[in-house]
């Protein structure tokens, strides 16, 4: 797209084809666990956005896909429109929903949400044992031959010990990595006073970068630095696209500052990205996630030889 020409295009699709899940956990915005199953989209409708933005990578999301009745089918038509697939679980429905059913693939990647330990664990999901069958179904992914990697939200109660000890448990599981991310203060949170601030972020990322040292952890060197507050970043909240049951979601995955669209094309041509690439907005202010920084991260990174160089022998897993 760039060698095009384009400077705004989207590399993932944050696809939501249900805002219906079987937990409810604290840092994930109300709308996306109490929605009802009827109300869905259907694969039909999923293709058609999946055609319109054209982004190489589907994130499907939630909501829970795998309480999602058509996710073979929906997986199964993306495969077979050559996109590299993500499937952003609790774990819970793994079993049932995607290991008889779902055979492993080289573009299928499961992304299993698992933000501490037992005790942080199942405090954050808000139910006791869910660790535990996380756990299980990791194991038996990686016997069965799926791609998997974890997914960690850092809250304000993370003690870097912790984040340390994931990192570890992610190293034994044999899974590719772990991506970490600083929680988001999404509005409809009730819970209060559980997400970092900036400086804390900035401090606790600051620590991550050590980590990086020794473990997998699946952020670009620059989006770290970026997080630890070493260098700014413009947003680049159209590198990360979310299409919902309400319809396109602007300007991202976190906040609804422009409202829904219908259509992509309204959407793609409406929406005020100048505005929301500045985030000057009040909503902005404490983000840092790879949804809106990793994509700039990574055309920062190809602006000097020293920081490609980086990058190249990042994705080697040489750093
Ligand atoms: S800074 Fe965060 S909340 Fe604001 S537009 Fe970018 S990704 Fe969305």
């Amino acid at each position: 797209m760039k060698v095009r020409g384009q400077t705004r295009y989207p590399t993932v699709l944050m696809l939501e084809p249900l805002y219906t899940c079987n937990l409810a956990c604290i840092g994930c915005s109300v709308e996306r666990h109490s929605g009802k199953l009827k109300d869905r989209i259907d694969p039909a409708t999923c293709f058609k956005a999946v055609d319109e933005c054209d982004a190489p990578i589907v994130n499907i999301c939630g909501g829970e896909p795998t309480l999602y009745p058509e996710l073979k089918e929906l997986v199964d038509g993306l495969i077979e429109r050559r996109k590299h697939v993500i499937i952003c679980s609790n774990a819970l429905k793994l079993q049932e929903a995607v290991y008889e059913v779902i055979p492993p693939h080289n573009h299928l990647f499961i992304m299993i949400h698992l933000d501490g330990m037992k005790e942080t664990h199942d405090a954050i999901c808000a139910r006791d044992g869910v660790f535990e069958k996380t756990i299980e179904m990791i194991r038996k992914g990686r016997e069965l031959g799926y791609h998997i990697f974890l997914n960690a939200t850092v809250y304000k109660r993370t003690e870097l010990e912790e984040v340390e000890e994931l990192c570890q448990l992610s190293d034994n599981l044999d899974v590719g990595g772990i991506l970490i991310s600083p929680g988001y203060e999404f509005a409809s949170i009730r819970e209060e006073n559980i997400f970092l601030n900036t400086r804390e972020i900035e401090e606790k990322f600051t620590a991550i970068i050590e980590l990086s040292k020794r473990y997998k952890i699946n952020a670009t060197p620059t989006f770290l630095q970026f997080a630890a507050g070493q260098l700014e970043l413009s947003c680049a909240p159209w590198s990360t696209v979310n299409y919902t049951p309400k319809g396109w979601k602007a300007p991202c995955y976190l906040i609804e500052g422009e409202g829904y669209f219908d259509r992509w094309d309204e959407f793609w041509n409406k929406t005020d990205w100048e505005y929301w690439e500045s985030h000057q907005d009040e909503r902005c202010r404490n983000c840092k996630m790879h949804s809106g920084f990793e994509h700039s991260a990574v055309i920062e990174s190809m602006k000097t030889w020293k920081g490609k160089i980086k990058l190249f022998n990042w994705a080697l897993g040489r750093s």
